[in-house]
């Protein structure tokens, strides 16, 4: 925020816009939640956005700008690369030729104002734009890439289709433009993976942005089988192998991003389908908060981490965020005093000082031997990728009793079914209760998009489908009935910024237990009962992923619909 805290409060109360108790409530809220008290008083409907809006750019003594009903030339928003505006928090959106007009989140940042009148060599007229619309301004950028990259493809496809008798050159030189092409598209709107199959009609390309798959283009048949060549070259797979499975990776750069491209090809009916997963190249840092953990949950991860033994375990199906958590947790470690290392199936992004080694089945690297020569190598921190075996699970709780601070995943779908998982697999109670320190549970929910969200009354029909949940959840009808339920809730209307899907971007629901010494106490001592454990978890405010979705419902991240889709899923 531009101003502080205390500023705001006097602003927010100067104006009669809130009054003293709700304030401190909502900060209190805010904290709790770890989210901007702002977000929270504009979702709850406390606050007017616009109206907060004009007052801080008097406050401020500049002028306000509202991006949300602008449409803002191309060639404008050129001015500025993507990068630095995402860093200043800043959108140019006027160009008068000799004054640039530059929407900023802090327009009293005379450095940023300088640095860009330096860059465009315009004098720069600065516009006060609050935090959330900064995404707004994101989008526009994310648009360009999406018309660029849409009108590049469909000349490609018309050559492709007006020459009939295209010769093989030709179409390789298509393809591979194509391919380009698709790669910018597919990161210029986020995606996380890219699916090219063939039918009997067409070859269609869909995207995965947000978890959800999206039609993006039918493309004339003739070219898919180039397509597939292209992207065998480029990973280094058999071209001439078509009926058997191939998997393979390559690495592109796409404006100043390097990524990594995996790739799986099967063959189908009409032919061979290959699907590109993106990722990154290099772990981008976010904070715990940035992930969605609320101040109480990120309490307890710190003091796990803090210790210099113990195990961290993350747990969720695939896609469930799991392996994004620990890399944050990682990332948080790392220092130039502590030796990390990690064994994974496959390794997703480069860590940065991290030694990371890849399982390889064929010379018989899997996770057991893997850990076992990483302790070798005077190690603090070993992520594994995944306990499966007992092998691995038995060296991984020798090397958290002896000093290392162990991360891991384990596949169950919530957290407390991790300590029955570790019991099947053969390690004993009292070890377990030594070691383990922490044990998140995750889902990725979509955000509801910031420029369509709208509110409306909570269904009777919802309120009894959360009282549903909360008993499946383990509380007795009574302490469902009496559970804090949000009176209103939220969803995106579909815009022209999400795509009509009203949402954009995500964020996680967590569950997370710490084994304190009354939890140590009862799984060194009692056979272990999930009844008496979630009992004596809920003394401790333990909070289903269920019950951390209801709180971000409550103040508008996302909708009733996508929490029980993840974690009915
Ligand atoms: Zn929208």
């Amino acid at each position: 925020m531009i101003i502080s805290i205390e500023e705001l409060k006097k602003l927010l109360i100067n104006n009669n816009l809130i009054d003293e108790n709700t304030f401190t409530e909502v900060y209190q809220e805010a904290k709790k939640l770890n989210l901007n008290i702002l977000d929270i008083l504009f979702n709850k409907r406390l606050l007017d956005k616009e109206y907060y809006a004009n007052i801080l750019s008097n406050y401020l003594g500049v002028k306000r700008i509202n991006l949300k009903n602008l449409s803002i030339p191309t060639k404008v928003l050129k001015l500025i690369p993507e990068k630095i505006a995402l860093d200043k928090k800043i959108i140019p959106f006027k160009d008068d030729g000799e004054i640039l007009h530059l929407a900023m989140v802090n327009p009293v940042d005379y450095e940023t104002i300088s640095l860009i009148a330096n860059l465009t060599h315009k004098k720069i007229e600065p516009y006060l734009i609050l935090e959330d619309e900064m995404r707004l301004g994101l989008i526009f950028y994310q648009k360009i890439y999406k018309e660029e990259y849409e009108e590049l493809l469909k000349i490609e496809v018309s050559k492709i289709e007006n020459i009939s008798n295209l010769n093989e050159e030709a179409q390789n030189v298509s393809a591979i433009k194509i391919i380009n092409n698709i790669l910018n598209y597919a990161v210029g709107l986020n995606a996380s993976d890219i699916h090219i199959e063939i039918f009997y009609e067409y070859s269609l390309i869909r995207f995965r942005v947000d978890g959800i798959l999206k039609e993006i283009m039918k493309l004339p048949k003739i070219i898919h089988s180039s397509l597939i060549a292209r992207i065998k070259i480029l990973s280094n797979l058999q071209i001439d192998e078509h009926f058997r499975p191939q998997d393979g990776r390559f690495k592109t750069k796409i404006g100043d991003f390097e990524f990594d491209v995996r790739v799986s090809i099967i063959p189908t009916l009409y032919g061979e389908k290959a699907v590109l997963r993106l990722l990154a190249s290099t772990f981008k840092p976010t904070s715990l908060s940035d992930l969605g953990l609320n101040e109480y949950h990120e309490n307890l991860l710190i003091k796990a981490i803090k210790k210099s033994y113990g195990m961290i375990i993350s747990t969720g199906p695939t896609g469930s965020g799991k392996t994004t958590t620990l890399y944050t947790i990682l990332q948080i470690l790392n220092s130039p005093e502590i030796n990390i290392c990690t064994i994974e199936d496959p390794i997703e992004y480069e860590l940065n000082r991290i030694n990371q080694m890849q399982v390889n089945t064929k010379i018989n690297l899997t996770f057991a031997e893997g850990l076992r020569s990483l302790l070798r190598q005077d190690p603090n921190i070993i992520m594994v990728g995944e306990i499966r075996d007992y092998e691995t699970a038995d060296i991984a709780i020798q090397a958290a009793l002896t000093g290392h601070l162990i991360l891991s995943t384990l596949h169950t779908n919530d957290a407390i079914s991790s300590i029955p998982r570790l019991l099947d697999l053969n390690i004993p109670k009292y070890l377990i209760a030594s070691t383990l320190s922490v044990v998140i549970a995750q889902r990725l929910v979509r955000k509801i998009c910031l420029n369509c969200i709208y509110s409306s009354e909570l269904k009777t029909y919802q309120l009894e489908t959360i009282k549903e949940q909360l008993i499946k959840d383990g509380l007795s009808e009574e302490e469902a009935n009496n559970y804090d339920i949000p009176h209103y809730v939220f969803k995106g209307k579909g815009c022209d910024l999400c795509n009509y899907s009203g949402y954009h971007g995500r964020s996680g629901i967590f569950e997370l237990f710490f084994i304190d010494d009354d939890l140590a106490d009862y799984l060194s001592k009692r056979d272990f009962n999930l009844v008496e454990f979630k009992n004596l978890l809920k003394n401790k405010n333990y909070k289903t992923m269920f019950q951390d979705g209801l709180d971000k419902l409550s103040v508008g991240i996302t909708t009733l619909e996508e929490i029980l889709r993840v974690i009915r899923e």
